[in-house]
């Protein structure tokens, strides 16, 4: 039985280095469907190729994506099943098709994904930073008085944050995290992802700097940069000590509880003293 429908737009994820992370049912959607959008059909070539996949194919880039996009919608209308690649991993992240697929969703025609390969979550899954949160921030601006505007919006974000960036850029990207972040912040940087020098860093973002400043091999190939979220501020206001003491007070003796709620809170134990004599009077 076959998955295949027509009139429908699938969203094809390609690799992102390793050839053979291409899903079985990514090689078959493409030799599936009446053709295949790509975003550079010379490079996606050698791709479909490999996998004997004989489909005719035409560009839909940046630059065109809005009159292929009719183009393709017409075919769609008329019964045909179109894919959209990209040049590597999942088309629309950082990729041209947003447009093709809110166009496409508009007329009432179908559109499946068909997942595979996508750096930030290959990068966030093997990072060692907290991924039950995190905030996808795509390309940073290249020029630097706007870098660093985007990074000082981010200061209080307590996600992970996760930024695509080239390899001429990686090195200015993290002088201007640690300026905003801090030297201390924890990062990592995931290059060369699936690929033969791929290597995977987590360390504070001064150590990072130092160390893509010492070997410049570190600068090469394909990255993704993680930053960790800050941490967030205890609640040290009157009502949290209060609240802390109340339930402490109704188990332990004044000086005990006052301790304890110092040392969670971060206050002062006289302050925290104070505060538990006063409750206890009430
Ligand atoms: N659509 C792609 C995806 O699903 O990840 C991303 C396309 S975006 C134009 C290209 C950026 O993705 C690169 O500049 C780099 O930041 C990241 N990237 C792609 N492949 C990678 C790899 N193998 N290793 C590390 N980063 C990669």
């Amino acid at each position: 039985m076959t998955e295949f429908e027509t009139a429908t737009l699938y969203i094809v994820a390609t690799p992102i280095g390793n050839l053979s992370d291409m899903s079985q049912r990514a090689i078959d959607t493409l030799k599936d469907v009446s053709i295949i959008a790509a975003e550079d059909t010379r490079h996606s070539g050698h791709l479909l190729k490999h996998f004997s996949i004989s489909t005719p194919s035409i560009s839909l880039h940046e630059h065109n994506e809005q009159q292929r996009s009719e183009v393709l919608l017409q075919r769609l209308k008329q019964g045909e099943s179109v894919a959209l690649i990209s040049d590597a991993g999942t088309p629309l992240i950082s990729d041209p098709g947003y447009r093709l697929v809110s166009l496409v969703r508009e007329h009432g025609i179908a559109v499946v994904p068909i997942p595979g390969s996508c750096a930030l979550i290959a990068a966030l899954s093997a990072s060692g930073l907290a991924s039950d949160r995190f905030t996808f921030e795509g390309f940073l601006p290249s020029k630097q008085g706007a870098r660093l505007q985007t990074l000082q919006l981010l200061l209080a974000e307590s996600r992970t944050m996760i930024f695509y960036d080239a390899p001429r850029r990686l090195q200015a990207t993290l002088h201007d995290m640690v300026d905003v972040f801090g030297e201390t912040r924890q990062a990592c940087i995931a290059r060369e992802l699936t690929k033969l020098h791929e290597t995977i860093t987590t360390k504070p973002l001064g150590e990072l700097l130092a160390w893509v400043s010492d070997d410049t091999n570190q600068l090469k190939g394909e990255c993704v940069l993680l930053v960790e979220g800050v941490k967030q501020q205890k609640d040290t206001s009157e009502t949290e000590i209060n609240r802390v003491l109340a339930l402490l007070l109704k188990e332990l003796p004044v000086k005990k509880a006052a301790a304890i709620t110092a040392s969670l809170l971060n206050v002062s134990k006289n302050t925290a003293y104070d505060m538990a004599l006063k409750l206890q009077q009430k």
